[in-house]
């Protein structure tokens, strides 16, 4: 396969760099931690550009790991392989990628062509996400050291028609880093498509992923939304931060009577709209009312419930509320805020659906502080089932354990 956008990305240098790192990161890294911070470096035999090897020893000089090489970020080195010295090439990343791809092999059925092919540290590929949208993928790079090896890991996907390159926000800051690629860069040469549509559980969906948030589209809900699906039959639904209606559509297939969505984002609410299109061919979805509100969600929520509107179902699944460690007590606050705005639009003996996608929320934090707030409402819960991550976006270290959602009858 050619990637034209690929032809002047200068691949990594042959001469490695060594570090020695400290005893406290020798010991996380023993532990199979995939990060090593700039702070534990004590000594560096030469400064290096993002994606170079860097060989690890520990204080007795016997290796202990080697990795990549992040110059930009505070995350200096994200390890490839500890224990055994490697030979860091394609052949290894193809087998990384195999074994990834294989870990997915039950979700690739007819019925769904959409869900996430490596999911960065958890698959041994730290800093590295790859989507699937049907025939194209996004890679998604959460840190520039993976430029050099692009043409390596695109060519390990030799079926795929299109591949979209994207960047986090923090190596999109870092455009120096970057050798020309910009974001939503194609790297095979079939002109992009604005919308991809792709299958989830035989629904389908359209998903930028060019523009659209994340690599296009909240692969990591999707076993989630079944549960929706078969809680709505009759039901009335609330679908707050519902980006392009990917619980809406659940819902309605679920043969819910009415799905209610709310984002704040205009491009998403408008993309719910072809969404209930691409499924016209499913009764439930024909025969559902929709109503889609582009609105901040606190704001919308405050004024149904000042309106007396209620609800049988209401779904909440906020963005990240806390982006480090300081931001956790404002996002247990938040959450709590929102259990209880949506307890306040909810039917006596409704259900809650509650998510949050915080990594640094604990999950046990979560659940009780969605409990807290219920019962300061006068609505005890009694919970459905806890839920956490599906197969495609497996845990593999403590800050890989970010999705959790709740649901229960109120
Ligand atoms: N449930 C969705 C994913 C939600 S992601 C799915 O299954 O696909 C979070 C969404 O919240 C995004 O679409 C974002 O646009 C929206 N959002 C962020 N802040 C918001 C706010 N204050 N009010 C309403 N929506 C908001």
């Amino acid at each position: 396969m050619i990637f034209p956008a690929l032809s002047n990305i200068a691949g990594p240098s042959a001469q490695k760099i060594v570090l020695r790192v400290s005893a406290n990161a020798e010991k996380n890294i023993r532990r199979g931690h995939p990060w090593v911070f700039e702070k534990s470096i004590l000594k560096q035999s030469r400064r290096g550009a993002p994606g170079e090897l860097a060989v690890l020893f520990d204080a007795k000089r016997k290796f202990l790991a080697i990795g990549l090489y992040d110059p930009t970020s505070p995350i200096r080195v994200r390890i490839l392989q500890s224990e055994k010295p490697a030979v860091i090439n394609s052949n290894w990343f193809q087998e990384k990628i195999h074994t990834a791809s294989a870990l997915r092999q039950p979700l690739n059925a007819p019925h769904t062509n959409g869900y996430r092919l490596v999911h960065g540290e958890n698959d041994g590929l730290p800093g590295l996400v790859v989507d699937r949208y049907a025939d194209a993928l996004v890679v998604k790079l959460y840190t520039p050291a993976w430029i050099p090896y692009l043409k390596e890991i695109c060519g390990a996907f030799p079926s795929y028609k299109h591949i979209v390159l994207r960047f986090s926000r923090s190596v999109q800051k870092q455009t120096a880093a970057l050798q020309g690629l910009a974001d939503g860069s194609m790297l095979t040469s079939h002109t992009p498509p604005s919308a991809i549509l792709f299958k989830e559980n035989g629904i389908i969906f359209e998903c930028d992923p060019i523009n659209g948030q994340k690599t296009g589209f909240f692969l990591d809900q999707r076993e989630n939304r079944e549960r929706i699906r078969n809680l709505s039959q009759h039901k009335t639904v609330l679908n707050v931060f519902s980006y392009t209606g990917g619980f809406s559509l659940y819902a309605a297939a679920g043969g819910a009577k009415t799905v209610t969505s709310v984002d704040l984002s205009l491009p998403a609410t408008q993309a719910i709209l072809r969404n209930i299109k691409h499924n016209q061919q499913l009764p439930e979805v024909r025969a559902a009312k929709f109503e889609t509100l582009t609105e901040d969600a606190f704001k919308a929520l405050t004024e149904m419930n000042a309106g007396g509107r209620k609800f049988d179902l209401v779904i909440l699944d906020p963005p990240m509320f806390a982006q480090n460690q300081t931001q956790v007590e404002a996002a247990l606050s938040a959450y709590r805020r929102l259990t209880q705005l949506g307890l306040s639009v909810l039917k006596s003996g409704g259900i809650l659906a509650q998510a949050s996608c915080s990594s640094r929320v604990s999950a046990e934090r979560f659940f009780e502080s969605i409990h807290q707030a219920a019962q300061a409402a006068r609505r005890p819960l009694q919970e459905i089932e806890r839920t956490g991550h599906a197969l495609d976006h497996p845990i593999a270290f403590k800050e890989g354990a970010y999705l959790k959602c709740l649901f229960a009858i109120a």
